[in-house]
């Protein structure tokens, strides 16, 4: 395997790996790892270019050093990008390959799941690291699809509390984007908690689920952005909130699961306009990164995932008082708030 460090400016660490035998082509970036190693996952996709691929590495580990940061786990920012097609090009000769590639960086970079890898992928490339996540064969954890929902709910109570002075989800109106793993299991907390629920989805299987189980309404996903509710949870794709939505968005609340859901940096700034409470997507969706954390540290049981989830309604209560006092947006404030902690870490080490 050949490997080639990358002058990154702003980076701690680029590393781009090719391994002929297995096909390999991928790039690690640990972009800090001022409060411990690199964490973030791995994503494999069919970049257009090299370039493509190195950007999205470069703004993804970004994003995960804020997210770790705020998440409160001892970790850096890290990602990986396979470039390769998940559906065609996967192999298990492949993801070993990229297992030595990680084990390579000697515990700078810890890998997990992301968009095109699968737990069993995962247990191929640990079959040759230690330096990688996923509890596939350890009994703990598994699916985090539940944990992120009640970091979501957890959040969605604070921004009640800090926007509407509601003290709990009783008799607000609430409509979820996307009912999949994550908004399936919210429209149980919404649900269970006497919210009123509006959902939306592509796939007509899972609203008729969220319909019977929970007695939720239906929209369709154009029209679900652009209800009268109390809050609005993306919980499906990225970029819902855009140039195009802005304007229809009715919500008094952003809260959901689904990541990078301002489609570009003004809409954090032009939701703040509109005096609706947004919710910063790497806050509120960090529950999968924590179990990650707390795995790797050794420390993950069903009680301490609770205890570190629920702290996200705090974390988020912290951002909406400081936004408030300093009449900045939310996502800004919560990247002011990460950056806070890692230069503290920095001064005391
Ligand atoms: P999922 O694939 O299980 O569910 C997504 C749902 O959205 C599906 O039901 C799908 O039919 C629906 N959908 C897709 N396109 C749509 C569209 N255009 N309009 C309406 N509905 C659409 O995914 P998930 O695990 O529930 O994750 C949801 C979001 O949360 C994703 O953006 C994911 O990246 C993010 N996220 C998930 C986790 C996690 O623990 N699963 C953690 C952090 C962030």
């Amino acid at each position: 395997m050949e490997s080639r460090v990358l002058d990154v400016d702003g980076w701690q660490k680029v590393v781009h790996f090719e391994d002929e035998t297995s096909g390999l082509k991928a790039i690690i970036a640990v972009h800090d790892a001022t409060l411990g190693p690199g964490c973030g996952g791995c994503r494999i996709f069919p970049y257009a270019s090299f370039e493509a691929g190195l950007e999205d590495v470069k703004n993804l580990s970004r994003g995960m050093t804020y997210k770790n940061a705020l998440g409160g786990i001892p970790f850096g920012g890290g990602k990986a990008v396979i470039f390769a097609d998940p559906k065609t090009d996967k192999t298990p000769e492949m993801l070993k390959a990229f297992g030595k590639a990680v084990d390579s960086l000697a515990g700078l970079y810890y890998t997990a799941e992301d968009s095109g890898v699968t737990e069993a992928d995962l247990a191929l490339v640990r079959s040759v690291t230690k330096y990688a996540a996923g509890m596939e064969d350890k009994g703990i954890g598994g699916n985090p699809s539940p944990f992120t929902a009640r970091g979501v709910w957890r959040g969605m109570q604070a921004a009640a509390r800090a926007k509407l002075g509601a003290e709990s989800l009783e008799g607000l109106s609430v409509s979820i984007l996307g009912v999949g793993a994550v908004g399936m299991e919210l429209a149980r907390l919404v649900h269970e908690e006497d919210g009123k629920l509006v959902v939306a989805d592509v796939n007509p299987t899972a609203m008729k689920e969220a319909v019977e189980r929970f007695g939720a309404e239906t929209a369709t996903p154009e029209e679900a952005i652009a209800l009268d509710v109390d809050i609005f949870a993306p919980c499906a794709l990225g970029g819902s909130i855009n140039a195009g939505t802005i304007e229809r968005l009715k919500a008094k609340i952003v809260a959901g699961a689904a990541n990078n859901q301002l489609k570009t940096p003004d809409m954090d700034q032009a939701l703040l306009n509109k005096g609706i409470l947004y919710c910063p997507d790497y806050v509120i969706n960090a529950a999968g990164v924590i179990s990650v954390g707390l795995e790797i540290l050794g420390k993950w049981t069903t009680d301490e995932m609770n205890r570190r989830i629920d702290k996200i309604g705090d974390t988020l209560k912290d951002i909406f008082d400081r936004s408030e006092a300093e009449g900045a947006p939310t996502g800004a404030v919560a990247d002011r708030m990460a950056m806070e902690v890692i230069t503290k870490a920095r001064k005391a080490a």
